[in-house]
């Protein structure tokens, strides 16, 4: 914000207070004048003024004087002492003392008007920049963020409170000042250490100027915390030696908690926790893609709980759902570390078995998970009891692409529940056409009857 600079003139002159007054307003700078060391110091106190023009020789006290007790009360305060000849070594004394300059009486009215001018433009620089200072410290302060400087060699440098509080570190904990950077670059988990380590390096080296990068650190407690690291040269001297490097350390840990629970959700179902549709396919094109290379077999099993409805109408949707939780704990337990089992939604599961040797090993597996989903389940006071029907398809005998093994091993599991349910079916290219009759059969059915 760019105010009117105002100028205070001190000296006994009134006539010479006068003049000068007139002049400095014609060039739009306020004005106060005043013949007195003491009444100057009363109007430092009460008003903001940028610069102030000072006799040496004042009735009360000496310019010198006044000018040290003024910058104790506005330390930006830029004073310009007036000396006739017999003060000069005084008028040096307060340049020495931190005077803006001196000029030596009588002066013409220009040369004053251009001092003026100087003066005032340092005080606004000095200015904005303690407001930039202020600014950056409150933003500091009130953001969550680490701040930190250091040199190239790391052997001194300064931390914000933020910066030690986001590694869990408070006040009173002595972090090791002298070896700080060895002491960070320790606590970098041991996969992202190599990384953060290059981009410093191509900092220091002057192959790039800033970078950010995100990593994963041991906090005071030894718990792993996500960090931003946003990190800048802002003085680099030609033999790229001396550099001041500042950064920005900030606590990202949850956001790549949310993230990631994003991420969990977009592939998973909410109910089983299970993969779901999508990963599954993912899963399947990757297996597929393998077994092409090894020239192994896999097989794709789909598996829906027979009458599964009758639960939900007699025992109501919640008992529905837990028992749709159960079943799918206890397909896990058939299966083995490699294969892969997925809700595809309402009461159907589909599993992926990639690497099978002979056709008796998905049988196996899919005679175990029948006979193990009859196990009753135990769900509140009830003793649930229910079915399942599976149908099978393997590459490459039953198709070679993902939809079509999900395809067949869909119409097998339909041949299945036709047949007894309580069974599963291994695809044959003959049901395709039974299926489609099956399909229809049930279509029409529907508009009659509840159920075959
Ligand atoms: P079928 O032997 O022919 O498979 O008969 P079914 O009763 O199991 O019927 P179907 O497989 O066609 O339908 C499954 C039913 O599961 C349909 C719906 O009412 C119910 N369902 C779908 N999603 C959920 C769910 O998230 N929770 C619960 N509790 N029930 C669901
Ligand atoms: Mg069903």
């Amino acid at each position: 914000m760019r105010r009117n600079a105002k100028i205070l003139i001190v000296d006994d002159n009134r006539p010479f207070c006068e003049t000068l007054s007139e002049s400095l307003e014609l060039k739009g700078y306020g004005t106060r004048y005043v013949p007195m060391g003491r009444l100057a110091l009363d109007l430092i106190s009460t008003e903001s003024f940028s610069t102030a023009l000072i006799d040496l020789s004042l009735p009360d006290m000496d310019g010198v004087t006044l000018m040290k007790q003024g910058k104790k009360i506005s330390p930006e305060l830029e004073c310009i002492v007036l000396t006739g000849n017999a003060s000069l070594p005084t008028a040096i004394e307060a340049m020495n003392l931190g005077a803006y300059s001196y000029l030596q009486k009588p002066c013409r009215t220009e040369q004053i008007l251009f001092t003026v001018q100087r003066a005032v433009e340092k005080y606004e620089t000095s200015r904005n920049l303690r407001l930039s200072e202020l600014k950056m410290a409150l933003a500091i302060e009130s953001s969550d963020a680490g701040y930190f400087e250091h040199n190239s060699d790391f052997t001194q440098g300064a931390i914000s409170s933020h910066w030690a509080s986001n590694l869990g570190f408070e006040k009173n904990d002595s972090l090791p000042i002298g070896d700080m950077f060895q002491w960070w670059r320790n606590r970098i988990h041991p996969n992202d250490r190599t990384q953060v380590m290059k981009s410093y390096h191509d900092l220091v080296n002057g192959d790039s100027d800033r970078f950010k990068i995100e990593f994963r650190i041991y906090d005071k407690k030894d718990r792993l915390r996500w960090m931003q690291l946003s990190s800048r040269v802002v003085e680099r001297d030609n033999r790229n030696k001396d550099l001041l490097i500042v950064g920005i350390q900030m606590d990202i840990t949850e956001q790549k908690e949310a993230q990631r629970k994003l991420a969990f959700m977009a592939t998973h179902d909410e109910l089983t926790g299970l993969p779901n549709r999508n990963l599954f396919m993912d899963h399947l094109k990757s297996a597929l893609a393998r077994s092409q290379r090894t020239r192994r077999k896999l097989a794709v099993l789909f598996l829906d709980l027979d009458k599964f409805k009758d639960v939900n109408d007699t025992l109501g949707h919640s008992i529905g759902d837990e028992l749709i939780k159960m079943v799918g704990e206890q397909l896990c337990h058939c299966l083995r570390k490699s294969d892969i089992i997925a809700r595809m939604g309402g009461d159907e599961f589909m599993l992926l078995l990639p690497e099978i040797n002979q056709d008796q090993d998905m049988e196996n597996v899919a005679r175990k998970i029948i006979d193990m989903i009859q196990i009753p389940f135990s769900i509140g006071r009830h003793l649930l009891r229910v079915t399942a029907s599976i149908g099978i398809a393997v590459y490459p005998d039953d198709g070679d692409d993902a939809e079509t093994l999900i395809k067949n091993a869909d119409i097998a599991m339909y041949y299945a529940k036709d047949v007894s349910r309580n069974t599963f079916m291994r695809y044959q290219f003959a049901m395709t056409h039974h299926c489609s009759d099956f399909r229809l059969w049930k279509m029409d059915n529907s508009k009659g009857k509840v159920d075959s």
